[in-house]
């Protein structure tokens, strides 16, 4: 076995992971705001369609692409204790945060520690800005070609599960419950969940793979809340504007600079400090819009940071009383950390499969949120495991073939676990 790998296990699911990754980041499924349809955007539909008809040539059951974009499919277990049906899920979208269209996927074969310049942008991989690169000597590494997104996030995860439950349906010697498979649509936009069916899901807990470094298992998410704040001021031709233009854009940029700048934003907090963040500003000196996210751990804490933003909203708006303000507050995700405390042999599970990979897990708290944070709340407890990719949402995202084959790995090993004793590792 190659040094680099975890298991031989790992190294047998390697090319398999692998050449399903780089089917799947070539088809574009960025994902995109404010939808009127789901999925967002018919790239999705397009990856769906080539997962079902490669979960159909696996041996799945029950395979279809749902009216709302979601595929699924069903292993049947074979006579594990008490017939649990444990779920597996990863979403199809990226991000819109950066070029997702066009990926072409580059794999840098046996890792040697330097500086990796990519072929397009100028886009360099620096190990010295990244800790996890500078661990992975030896590995083959995946990149993008430097002017787009590899989309990683969440493809690994998709090309895990698929290597994960095809090796299990090659290999009926080997214990698994009933696994219920899910590829969700339009996560990164918040609504990988909305349309989820977890009736007809029908699994007692889920896993998502949707995590990053190595060992990584995740049952605590941010809160989450989105504010879209609107000013409404008053437009007049600035010839005739004395005395009577009231400019909204003015008066939004004035209440984003009186939020707190050294405290309470992404850029200055870690670990459980929560945020209040302007993501996104458009307008005319008539009407203007902020959007922002608020973070937090703790839902009091959330509410106390979303009142800020209300409060400082409306202090910079007494001064004008020509102008308009109105806030709109949206719900996105709770912390699963409360529903998933209810049932500790789900999270036991994980964190045994992945020592049965020889992997020390690592628990820490995800500053975002991810499917499993709605699910969770919705009455599927789900958890989140690595997947082996960095630096998402970015030109320089790149994953480890050696790390993602290691998930692909624990989704094998989970399913052991699941059907040695319901869970209790
Ligand atoms: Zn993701």
């Amino acid at each position: 076995m190659a040094a680099s790998y975890t298991s031989a296990l790992a190294e047998e699911l390697a090319p398999d992971v692998l050449d399903r990754f780089l089917r799947y980041v070539r088809i574009d499924t960025q994902s995109r705001q404010d939808r009127t349809s789901s999925p967002s955007t018919t790239g999705q539909l397009e990856l769906g369609r080539v997962l079902v008809a490669e979960l159909e040539a696996a041996g799945l059951g029950d395979v279809h692409l749902d009216e709302n974009g979601y595929v699924l499919g069903t292993l049947p277990g074979n006579g594990a204790a008490g017939g649990d049906i444990i779920g597996l899920i990863a979403h199809m979208d990226t991000s819109p945060d950066a070029p997702g269209r066009g990926v072409e996927p580059l794999v840098h074969r046996s890792y040697d520690g330097g500086v990796i310049e990519l072929p397009r942008e100028g886009t360099v991989l620096d190990p010295t800005a990244m800790p996890e690169l500078a661990d992975r000597i030896g590995h083959d590494i995946v990149t993008s070609s430097g002017d787009t997104l590899l989309g990683a996030d969440d493809k690994a995860g998709v090309a895990e599960i698929m290597a994960g439950v095809a090796h299990l349906a090659a290999h009926p010697e080997l214990p698994r419950p009933t696994l219920r498979v899910a590829f969700t649509p339009d996560e990164e936009i918040g609504e990988g969940a909305t349309l989820f069916d977890i009736d007809r899901f029908g699994a007692r807990c889920a896993y998502t793979l949707d995590g990053s470094d190595l060992g990584e298992l995740q049952d605590e998410t941010f809160s989450a809340v989105e504010a879209i704040l609107t000013v409404d001021g008053v437009e007049v031709h600035p010839g005739q504007a004395t005395g009577k233009l009231v400019n909204a854009l003015r008066l939004a940029a004035r209440i984003v600079a009186a939020l707190p700048c050294d405290t309470l934003t992404p850029e200055t907090t870690e670990g459980r400090g929560g945020f209040i963040h302007p993501t996104k500003m458009t307008g005319t000196a008539g009407k203007a819009q902020v959007r922002f996210i608020v973070r937090d751990f703790d839902d009091d804490l959330l509410a106390r940071h979303v009142a800020r933003l209300e409060r400082t909203a409306n202090d910079v708006l007494a001064a004008e009383p020509r102008a308009r303000l109105d806030l709109k507050l949206r719900e996105q995700y709770r912390n699963m950390r409360r529903y998933l405390d209810d049932v500790p042999d789900v999270t036991d599970a994980a964190e045994a499969a992945i020592r049965a990979e020889g992997i020390e897990p690592i628990r820490r708290p995800i500053r975002g949120g991810t499917d499993g944070s709605r699910l969770s709340e919705m009455g599927l407890p789900t958890p989140n495991i690595f997947t082996g990719g960095h630096e998402y949402h970015s030109v320089r995202e790149w994953a480890s073939v050696q790390d993602m084959a290691a998930a692909a790995a624990v989704v094998v090993r989970l399913a052991e676990v699941w059907s040695r004793d319901g869970g209790d590792g």
